[in-house]
């Protein structure tokens, strides 16, 4: 057999081991992100009035945040998106920011 194609098993170990803590980082970073606030809180109804709120799905410059950035459920997503545009309708909040 070929001798120079075996590789140290030592070496093999430590990659493993390294790949390991990689994953547990991305996973604990993945899991902080991703879950619905509006699920968590079992919120039924969104409310348009509540600012405050609404602020914290947007951006500072008035913009909806996606929900790959809040981790926001479709469901509550689309409740939100039109309580934040009913909320710029009636001027509770800005279009645009400049
Ligand atoms: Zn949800």
């Amino acid at each position: 057999m070929c001798d120079e194609l075996r590789v140290n098993p030592l070496l093999i170990t430590m990659d493993y081991e390294l790949r390991k803590e990689e994953y547990k980082v991305q996973k604990k970073f993945q899991q902080k992100k991703k879950f619905c606030k509006f699920c968590a809180d079992k919120v039924a109804f969104i409310d348009y009035k509540d600012i405050r709120l609404l602020k914290n799905y947007t951006t500072e410059r008035g913009k909806i945040l996606p929900r790959r950035m809040t981790g926001t459920c479709a469901r509550h997503q689309r409740e939100l998106t039109t309580a934040i545009k009913r909320a710029r309708n009636i001027a509770l909040l800005a279009f645009v920011e400049k």
